[in-house]
């Protein structure tokens, strides 16, 4: 069994997101150092920040060292939070224009008297490696070659890792957002799935999600999913990250599935923390090779094959 599947007490099995991120940041790594033989230089990643709050600091943070420690190449520009729309378009102007520079990142959300679509519409779809553009998104639905948003991204590529073959699969996800459910159905999709997308006004939500093979909770409800909204040996690939009270009053994560409610009835399920979480900077990573590699003509390197086909 992959080690990223890992065999619970309960009968269940864990998808291990850090050991899959682990696997794809290797993967990464080495087909980077291919790369850069033929480019002549490292791929590149830049990352915009504009502002000072403290969860984007840390996922900037993470993002950054997790380019250099796959031995990409990244460039850090930080804005204060008063910076003008005008002065961040015209950054991200300079970056499309940079040929040293493979993948644009504008960490989100930007400060309220910005307009993040307006902003992230101006990068080049060619270095859009959070697949944000509407661009990218178009070339989602065509089924033609782009990169993909990277949290649904890293969703599928566990849900391979733990089946293999999606095709004829019924998948549930629940959500509708551009960043993550939206992308989450075309994703699986693309798979040969069948997609049921589903959200707060879906009827019966309990029986719509009864029904899938794969369950996608994308809602940012603790716990919302109960054991007898999932059907007995499917897989929930849980996407919500939610803070709630544990005990001695600090907080704790949870996903949006009641994890300790469902293990021993489904068949895999995501922990939260260190399941879809740290696929996300891994899909990134990724991302940034193919970008590098398919702006010099190359074929992406590296054995990256069902996770990243751009
Ligand atoms: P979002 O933009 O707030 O979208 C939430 C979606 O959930 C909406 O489409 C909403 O439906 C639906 N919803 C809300 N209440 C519902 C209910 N009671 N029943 C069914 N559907 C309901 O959130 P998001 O950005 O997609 O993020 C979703 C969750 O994923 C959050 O917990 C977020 O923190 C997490 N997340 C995790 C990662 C990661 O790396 N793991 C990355 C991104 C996001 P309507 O459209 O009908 O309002």
């Amino acid at each position: 069994m992959s080690d990223i599947l890992k065999p619970h007490e309960s009968g269940s099995i864990l998808i291990d997101g850090k050991a899959g991120a682990d696997q794809v940041d290797a993967a990464v790594k080495a087909g980077a150092a291919e790369l850069g033989v033929s480019l002549g230089r490292a791929p590149c990643l830049a990352v915009i920040l504009v502002g000072e709050d403290r969860p984007s600091q840390v996922y900037v943070r993470n993002k950054v060292r997790r380019t250099e420690a796959a031995g990409m190449t990244s460039v850090e520009h930080r804005l204060s939070a008063q910076t003008p729309q005008a002065e961040l378009i015209t950054l991200v102007e300079r970056l499309n224009a940079d040929d040293g520079v493979d993948g644009i990142l504008v960490q989100l959300p930007l400060p309220a008297h910005m307009d993040a679509n307006a902003v992230v519409e101006r990068i080049h779809p060619s270095k859009d490696v959070d697949g944000l553009t509407t661009a990218s998104a178009g070339a989602l639905v065509q089924g033609s070659p782009g990169l993909r948003p990277c949290t649904p991204s890293g969703c599928v590529w566990l849900a391979r890792q733990a089946l293999g073959d999606l095709t004829g699969k019924s998948v549930v996800v629940i959500g509708r957002s551009i960043l993550v459910g939206k992308p989450a159905a075309l994703l699986f999709l693309e798979q040969n799935c069948t997609v049921t997308l589903a959200h707060s006004r879906t009827v019966d939500l309990p029986g719509v999600c009864a029904r899938a093979d794969i369950l996608v909770p994308a809602v940012g409800r603790a716990q919302m999913i109960k054991r007898d909204w999932v059907k007995p040996g499917a897989m929930v690939i849980d996407v919500g990250i939610n803070r709630i009270e544990g005990e001695g009053g600090k907080t704790r994560l949870v996903g949006d599935a009641d994890l300790d409610a469902l293990l021993g009835h489904v068949g895999h399920i995501t922990p939260v923390p260190g399941g879809v979480g740290p696929m996300t900077i891994a899909m990134l990573l990724a991302n940034t090779l193919s970008a590098a590699a398919r702006r010099a003509g190359l074929k992406t390197p590296g054995a990256l094959t069902g996770m990243n086909e751009y």
